[in-house]
């Protein structure tokens, strides 16, 4: 864990609220700009978050395919959001996974629907070095549910709320948001991997 002045970019998800963006995994509704994290620890909270051996901070995952198989494996749940953050403050790496960050702020929000991912992959030999990740998010995908029908309305409302980007990903690519924001060449390639299958 160490002190960060650079921050650090990740994928995660939220649930809509009305237009509001609640955390995935706990019991948190995000602020536009900047977030501070407090330990939501039932018993024996951090003194600050992220706390070491707890789950506390706002996580994020490097790979957007890790992030969208999370969301696929609830199929209830269809007023999910992925999207894109920076954090910074104190920062506890999880390897090569992601990070759980002090503090944090949107950075963009896709339109993508999770569960519209290439189901070319099952049959054809593409994918490249994303193959494996690709697949598994994948198999959930027999029959993908819907968004909510209100869910691209109100994403916009978000997305103007919070103040920051809406974007498809094949857009954010095409327009260099990604590189802008300092998503690396890493993440951007699987990105770009992933918008390639779809339109295939
Ligand atoms: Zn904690």
């Amino acid at each position: 864990m160490n002190g960060r002045v650079e921050p650090v970019l990740g994928w995660r998800l939220w649930r809509l609220r009305g237009m509001r963006l609640e955390s995935w995994a706990a019991s948190y509704t995000w602020e536009p700009g900047e977030n501070t994290a407090r330990c939501l620890a039932p018993l024996r909270r951090c003194a600050h978050a992220p706390g070491a051996g707890c789950r506390c901070g706002f996580w994020a995952l490097f790979s957007l395919l890790q992030c969208v198989e999370r969301a696929c494996a609830e199929r209830s749940e269809r007023s999910t959001v992925v999207g894109l953050i920076q954090g910074w403050g104190e920062v506890a790496l999880h390897g090569s996974e992601g990070f759980r960050a002090e503090r944090a702020s949107i950075a963009c929000l896709l339109t993508d629907w999770p569960w519209d991912a290439p189901r070319a992959l099952s049959e054809g030999g593409h994918g490249g070095r994303w193959r494996p990740r690709l697949r598994r998010a994948l198999r959930h995908l027999s029959s993908p549910p819907p968004p909510e029908p209100w869910h691209a309305r109100m994403l916009r409302e978000a997305a103007a709320l919070y103040g920051v980007p809406l974007v498809s990903l094949e857009e954010s690519l095409r327009i260099g948001l990604l590189e802008e924001l300092g998503v690396d060449e890493l993440m951007r390639g699987e990105a770009r991997t992933w918008v390639e299958m779809r339109t295939r």
